[in-house]
């Protein structure tokens, strides 16, 4: 991000002289004295877009915590449903179907995999 960028984004969210309210605790963030990014609220590796509509000022305390307790937590687990969705990680737990086999939700039963001669 652009220093210009980061400061109009501030600029937007002021609502004194160069003071904006912390998107995260809501205390107010002073321009020149403290020390503060520009959060994404919803995180880019999370898909949040990177437009200005989803930046907003914070501490840089406040964004570190949510950071840490939040974004990267949540980013492992949506890596981790990609690989599952994928089938590139396999079940640690639960029942694995034997090969060439697949559940007949008609049957409630798991048959052999229907192969291109049957209809
Ligand atoms: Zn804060």
């Amino acid at each position: 991000m652009s220093a210009k960028r980061r400061q109009a984004i501030f600029t937007e969210h002021c609502t004194g002289h160069n003071i904006a309210p912390c998107c995260l605790c809501g205390e107010p963030i002073q321009r020149h004295e403290d020390r503060w990014i520009i959060e994404h609220r919803r995180a880019l590796a999370l898909l949040g877009p990177d437009l200005n509509t989803n930046c907003a000022p914070a501490h840089f305390k406040c964004g570190e915590v949510k950071t840490h307790t939040q974004d990267l937590p949540r980013i492992r687990k949506a890596k981790r449903q990609q690989a599952r969705h994928e089938g590139t990680k396999k079940p640690t737990r639960g029942f694995e179907a034997p090969a060439g086999v697949v559940f007949d939700w008609k049957l409630r039963r798991y048959v052999l995999r229907p192969t291109a001669s049957q209809p």
